[in-house]
């Protein structure tokens, strides 16, 4: 282990053996933290060429379980989100794909940090579950071509230590760890198609567009190298993709946007365009204007909405709350955030944004904090308004007051007025 950490300290290329020696000892626990620790570090200082990064995803994806979908009939796509702000992109493309006759096998993770995960999400549903064996995930996407579940917790074993390491020796983000992050996860997921929304933004982990090209070019590469048909959509994280930020607000907003509520949306506009790659993955659609007009016929005709109500209702969740959202969890009170400046929004901080929700507990700091699904933010401005002193920013959904006046003033702080 000292050799490579010392091969990888000098900038070389680390060879195929060498990083599946790494990732078996991380695993078999053979290979000591404060090793581990080290070579992430040198990895983060000299990058890793796109066969390494190659080599050390499979190592991964072959590090834990890996689903076999082989028995559910036709192309199984995916997608994955590099992690936004009020981006509920799957609940909505997911049915809407499923509804044009897609097969959407979809393994989840919970939210960590500033970005929300749909797991979360899903779960602030009454009586949603998303834990299943892997027998139950093949019969519910066999059952609705459609299935949203957590992913198992042996999945890409690796991943769950490196990137716990990751996240307290300031590793995370480096363009060949989170490639192999996140696509060894999907290629232990078992799907044939993956659409990734990577996002670039200050709520991103990619800050400019250009990084985040290169990020997808990575994330593509190793797809191919796996034998996964791989695309990549690029969106703009630099003010929260929808209007609401939190579990059960987001729910709401994503049962609007599948009524045909929410139809001049980014959200909306995003989520079509990922679906619309997924169809043509799948081969159902032949380019994405005829995927576009088929997903709008699913969102008009209702049966989008339909799909995720079967989903629900095949994973325990009652769908009354999709006909009557005020079933949703709902917060205390609803607080106005007034801005105490006028001009123009030149900027938003979205990750201070995030931060802001996850302090009234709509996310988690650490892996083991409660979330609480009523709370968050309701957004009432968006880049380049002008606005007036006393103008409401947004609306705070609050259950506690403990941290609401810190989440206030971290939410105005992100809203750069000039
Ligand atoms: N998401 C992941 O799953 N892993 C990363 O490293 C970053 C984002």
């Amino acid at each position: 282990m000292i050799n490579i950490i010392e091969k990888k300290k000098r900038g070389l290329s680390l060879e195929k053996d060498e990083i599946e020696y790494f990732i078996s000892g991380v695993v078999s626990k053979k290979i000591p933290e404060y090793q581990t620790s080290a070579l992430l570090m040198a990895i983060y200082f000299q990058g890793m060429n796109i066969e390494e990064t190659t080599n050390l995803t499979l190592a991964m994806a072959n590090s834990g379980d890996r689903a076999d979908l082989s028995g559910i009939k036709g192309i199984k796509v995916d997608k994955h989100s590099t992690g936004g702000v009020g981006d509920s992109t799957t609940m909505i493309a997911a049915p809407l794909v499923a509804a044009c006759g897609g097969v959407v096998a979809k393994m989840s993770g919970r939210g960590l940090g500033h970005t929300g995960g749909t797991l979360d999400k899903l779960m602030s549903i009454p009586d949603m579950r998303v834990l299943f064996g892997s027998d139950e995930f093949l019969k519910l996407v066999k059952k609705n071509n459609l299935a949203v579940v957590g992913q198992t917790e042996n999945l890409a074993h690796a991943d769950k230590i490196l990137y716990a390491l990751r996240d307290v020796t300031s590793t995370i983000d480096n363009m060949s760890l989170i490639s192999s992050s996140i696509m060894s996860k999907k290629i232990a997921g078992g799907c044939d198609a993956l659409v990734l929304d990577v996002k670039y933004g200050s709520g991103s982990f990619m800050k400019t567009f250009n990084d985040a090209l290169k990020l997808s070019e990575m994330m593509i590469g190793i797809g191919k190298g796996a034998g996964l048909k791989t695309h990549a959509v690029l969106s703009d994280m630099n003010e929260p993709l929808g209007r609401n930020i939190g579990n059960a607000l987001e729910v709401r907003e994503v049962i609007k946007t599948l009524k045909g509520e929410n139809m001049d949306s980014r959200l909306l506009e995003v989520s079509l365009e990922i679906a619309s790659h997924m169809l043509v993955l799948s081969i159902l659609a032949k380019n994405t204007k005829k995927a576009k007009s088929m997903l709008e016929s699913a969102l008009n005709n209702g049966s989008g909405l339909q799909k995720f109500k079967d989903m629900i209702s095949a994973q325990g969740g009652d769908i009354r709350a999709v006909d009557n959202p005020e079933l949703l969890p709902a917060a205390r009170s609803i607080i106005d955030i007034k801005s105490d400046k006028a001009g123009k929004i030149l900027s938003m901080d979205i990750s201070g944004i995030g931060k802001s929700a996850m302090l009234l507990g709509a996310g988690r700091a650490k892996k083991i904090d409660e979330i609480d699904s009523a709370v968050g933010l309701i957004m009432n401005c968006r880049l380049n308004d002008e606005i007036k002193c006393g103008d409401v920013l947004c609306f705070m959904h609050v259950n506690d007051d403990k941290n609401q006046s810190m989440a206030a003033e971290l939410f105005n702080d992100s809203i750069n007025v000039g």
